[in-house]
């Protein structure tokens, strides 16, 4: 795609689009010369150099990538006309545009069957009359504090379980809705311990489990198939956050390397709950997060009068189903565009994930081999975590080495972008005894290879890293 030539395009449709409705004056108010802007632009473009380069492969720390070309001219050219997806009448082509990508959306989760039918047995019938309930949201935080707003309408005066490597913004979200927050321990693969969530729910205290699909630290996925009859023996509520992980359900039971175990990605179509954040895995910039319910019931305790919209149309609008007023048609053009060429199904988006995936496990493989990195666990997804081995093997040294190799790789003439998640003293010692626990945890290395082309590039970064490892640099001269 030359983005050039499609961005100029965007300018040019939507304009062709503006002079069906005659001409008009921009008022003096508003004009910007372009002698005026050229400098201002040329300070800003500067200034944005203070970036790390999310876009190339040497660059493996955070979840953080730019949006796909194609989300790229969908949502600037979307946003010259500015929708608002609050409302039908603040956008009817956006609205209707996000109906269909989160239909997608469910789809893929396999919410587009009758929610008291398992999907996929006997080949459950689709209904046209029922559509799971679902829309667009800021974030993936916006989006389980909706699901956790209603998991609390539904069972009052109960608390949320969730495992203790969930997503920080659960303990806070539980916090703003006057929940109380239930963190279960987690195995040495960082998965919710069912003997543990087990105990918490004989309490009765809890009314929904949060499951994580994906965590954001490790990557790892809670077995959602094995919580599903525990809660529903306790009649508890299951919500998936699946913010990060949630795309990775393309890759459940694929042939080849990247294939996932399917049990707990198949559970997901029985669940109550979903979030999933396409500007993380979906290719989109950041402003687009999903919540996805899979009984529209729910839709109840939303209602609400806004004395601001008016309505055109006797359909649902999906404001009225969302917490947020105002959110960014763009988002949703955006989404739709990408999900045109690059569907969520395993062989659109999915190859995509898989690329990222099987690179991770071939760098994780390049670890295991190494002399001076050591694995701290296999990846479950694509996000890959090591630490230097040190001498003596101790949690302080670990800690330091980290932070080392994370500076010195970013300050090397040929850099190396990591980043560092700190492990508790508890999960280091279920996954490396031998290490002394001289501290109460310790940095790890942490790399989330969500880039296809890292792939190619694997061999280049743990050559890199290892350099950086066993080469620290010289400590720096102080200035004169
Ligand atoms: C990123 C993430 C969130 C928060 O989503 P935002 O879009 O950053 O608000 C929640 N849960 C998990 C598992 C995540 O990875």
């Amino acid at each position: 795609m030359d983005l050039q030539h499609w961005l100029g395009r965007a300018t040019e449709a939507v304009q062709e689009w503006a002079d069906t409705f005659g001409p008009y004056r921009p008022h003096p108010s508003l004009d910007v010369a372009d002698d005026r802007f050229a400098p201002v632009f040329a300070e800003f473009t500067d200034r944005l150099k203070d970036n790390y380069p999310f876009f190339h492969p040497h660059y493996a720390g955070q979840m953080l990538k730019p949006p796909h070309p194609a989300s790229v001219v969908g949502h600037l050219t979307a946003m010259l006309i500015n929708p608002n997806n609050h409302a039908l009448d603040g956008g009817p082509a956006t609205a209707a545009m996000e109906r269909e990508a989160v239909a997608q959306l469910a789809a893929m989760f396999g919410y587009d069957t009758l929610p008291d039918r398992p999907s996929g047995v006997g080949g459950a019938p689709m209904r046209s009359d029922y559509a799971p309930l679902g829309h667009l949201t800021t974030s993936g935080t916006v989006a389980n504090l909706e699901a956790l707003f209603v998991a609390r309408e539904l069972h009052p005066g109960r608390g949320v379980a969730h495992s203790a490597d969930a997503h920080y913004t659960h303990g806070r979200m539980c916090h703003v809705l006057d929940m109380t927050s239930h963190p279960v321990r987690t195995d040495d693969r960082g998965r919710m311990d069912l003997d543990a969530l087990a105990d918490v729910l004989e309490t009765g205290d809890v009314g929904t489990v949060v499951v994580t699909a994906g965590t954001t630290g490790l990557g790892a996925v809670d077995p959602v198939h094995e919580i599903l009859p525990l809660a529903e023996r306790h009649g508890v509520r299951v919500h998936v956050d699946a913010a990060y992980g949630g795309f990775f359900t393309l890759l459940a039971g694929a042939d080849g390397p990247e294939g996932l175990p399917p049990e707990p990605w198949r559970a997901l179509a029985r669940t109550d709950s979903i979030v999933v954040d396409p500007h993380k895995h979906g290719l989109q910039p950041y402003g687009c997060g999903a919540v996805l319910f899979r009984d529209p019931e729910v839709g109840r305790f939303y209602l609400h009068d806004s004395p601001y919209t008016y309505f055109t149309s006797g359909e649902l609008h999906l404001g009225e189903i969302s917490l947020e007023c105002s959110r960014a048609g763009a988002a949703a053009a955006a989404l739709w565009l990408t999900f045109r060429l690059l569907p969520p199904t395993p062989d659109g988006l999915g190859k995509v994930l898989a690329a990222g995936r099987r690179a991770a496990l071939r760098w994780a493989d390049l670890i295991e081999a190494s002399d001076v990195l050591e694995l701290y666990q296999r990846p479950q997804l694509d996000i890959v975590t090591c630490f230097p081995a040190t001498e003596p093997a101790a949690l302080t040294a670990v800690d330091a080495a980290s932070a080392r190799v994370l500076a010195d790789g970013m300050a090397a003439p040929d850099p190396v972008f990591l980043s560092t998640l700190k492990a508790d003293r508890a999960a280091f010692a279920a996954r490396h005894p031998k290490i002394t626990a001289d501290a109460d945890g310790a940095r790890i290395l942490r790399s989330v290879l969500m880039k296809p082309e890292s792939e190619d590039h694997v061999e280049a970064l743990h050559e890199r890293v290892e350099r950086v490892v066993a080469h620290p640099s010289a400590p720096k001269e102080s200035a004169r």
